[in-house]
């Protein structure tokens, strides 16, 4: 049955250049369908492509001449060719800033870049994620964007469907932080707190599924987590380009699920493949929280699965403790000569502190966590400085202000006299 239906999708135009979703454990491939597991050994599904063939330079001058969007990759994404003329927030070509004073301050000489995904509509990566599950959506005909999520998904898709005209109902850990709940509430969809964690969260979304309940629902992390997951692409698109059509040395990308991380690492092998970039190796490294950190616990301990935990950090919108992706998080690091690395939560507020002193850029606590671990992987010896490097800020500070509130005070108080100024002794 999958068979036929393969073969009529590769010529649905509604999915570009995307062929079919094949599993990624077995290979087994099946029709462009709102699928998440394979039917034959319920491993996940990817979206497989028929990239474009033909000359590099024709390629690049069309992307280059595209929109300061995602929009631009839309030839290698399973989006149709018409994607930008559809209401959506258009997230992406978000800054890649050159971070020489971080560079100084960690030691890193090959060259250091802040890929700065705070800047997207609703302040977190995630707007790319769903951009590409809406079209999916459309497409499918589903009416009800919804997402398990630890904070930042939710307001993601809350925007992106208030805009679209979807309905929207999403669900959240009832006890994140303000920022976030406020981001998912504002846009006036329906937002359901759930008394107990993320993965709570993600296994009754599973159950609201199978349900009759969750008919004509997309659930833009669960039954859309193919056409979800391509999103993320378009970071190392970006990144690439931004460089110069050029490989970076080493990417440091926090892990939640895993998705991203994995995707980023998809998205520089179609780069390579299609000749946009020239081939040389890349070491991609995940970073973590120590309160949620089961991933980067297999990797120290050598293991090729990950054990579940039940996470304790300040680093909420990481805190999975069961992250669908971590085996091939597990295989990119070592495949890629990289490593999974934690922080602290001490460690993540210094870090946080840090980006923001020495560059001028507020991170939430994912940021923390991965301009934490880049110091911790140069000081252990696992990062070479000397590589050009590149290292994801996921999200907006002002989302997880009570991280650095308590340490983040006026200097001082005083009346408006300058004599009191001088009091203070600030006069310099
Ligand atoms: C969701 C999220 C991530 C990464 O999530 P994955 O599930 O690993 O793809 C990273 N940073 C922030 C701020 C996020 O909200």
């Amino acid at each position: 049955m999958a068979a036929q239906t393969v073969a009529s999708a590769s010529t649905d135009s509604a999915f570009g250049p995307a062929s079919a979703l094949s599993c990624r454990e077995c290979g087994e491939r099946f029709p462009l369908e709102p699928l998440f597991a394979c039917e034959a050994c319920f491993g996940p599904l990817e979206v497989a492509y028929d990239l474009p063939s033909g000359d590099p330079e024709t390629l690049r001058k069309r992307i280059e001449s595209g929109p300061n969007n995602i929009w631009r990759y839309a030839p290698l994404l399973p989006v149709p060719a018409d994607v930008a003329s559809k209401p959506n927030l258009n997230p992406g070509f978000t800054k890649l800033v050159k971070a020489d004073n971080l560079a100084r301050e960690l030691g890193v000489t090959g060259g250091l870049h802040i890929k700065d995904d705070s800047g997207n509509p609703t302040h977190s990566f995630k707007d790319r994620v769903v951009a590409i599950a809406l079209e999916a959506a459309r497409t499918f005909g589903l009416t009800t964007l919804s997402c398990s999520s630890t904070g930042n998904l939710a307001g993601a898709v809350g925007a992106a469907a208030a805009r679209a005209g979807f309905r929207s109902c999403v669900f959240i850990p009832h006890d994140l932080e303000e920022g976030k709940v406020v981001m998912a509430a504002v846009y006036g969809g329906e937002l359901v707190g759930i008394e107990g964690t993320y993965d709570d969260v993600n296994r009754f979304c599973s159950e609201l599924i199978g349900d009759p309940i969750g008919e004509g629902w997309g659930f833009v992390n669960v039954n859309l987590r193919p056409y979800y997951g391509e999103g993320s692409k378009t970071l190392a698109y970006e990144i690439c380009e931004q460089l110069g059509w050029r490989l970076p040395d080493n990417i440091v990308i926090p892990i939640a699920s895993g998705s991203q991380l994995t995707k980023i690492d998809k998205g520089l092998r179609e780069l390579i493949e299609l000749g946009l970039v020239e081939e040389k190796p890349y070491r991609i490294y995940g970073a973590q929280a120590e309160g949620c950190s089961p991933v980067s616990t297999a990797f120290k301990a050598g293991h090729d699965v990950v054990r579940p935990q039940k996470p304790n950090t300040i680093a909420k919108s990481l805190a999975i403790g069961n992250p669908a992706d971590g085996p091939y998080v597990l295989d990119i690091a070592r495949r890629t000569g990289g490593a999974v690395e934690d922080v602290t939560d001490e460690q993540v507020v210094d870090a946080i502190k840090l980006l923001a002193r020495t560059e001028g850029i507020f991170a939430e606590t994912a940021g923390g966590v991965t301009v934490g671990v880049l110091r911790k992987l140069i000081e252990s010896g696992q990062l070479d400085p000397a590589g050009e490097t590149v290292v994801l800020n996921t999200g907006d500070g002002l989302k997880t202000l009570d991280a650095v509130a308590p340490t983040s005070r006026p200097t001082a108080t005083i009346r408006p006299s300058l004599d009191a100024f001088r009091a203070a002794g600030l006069a310099g």
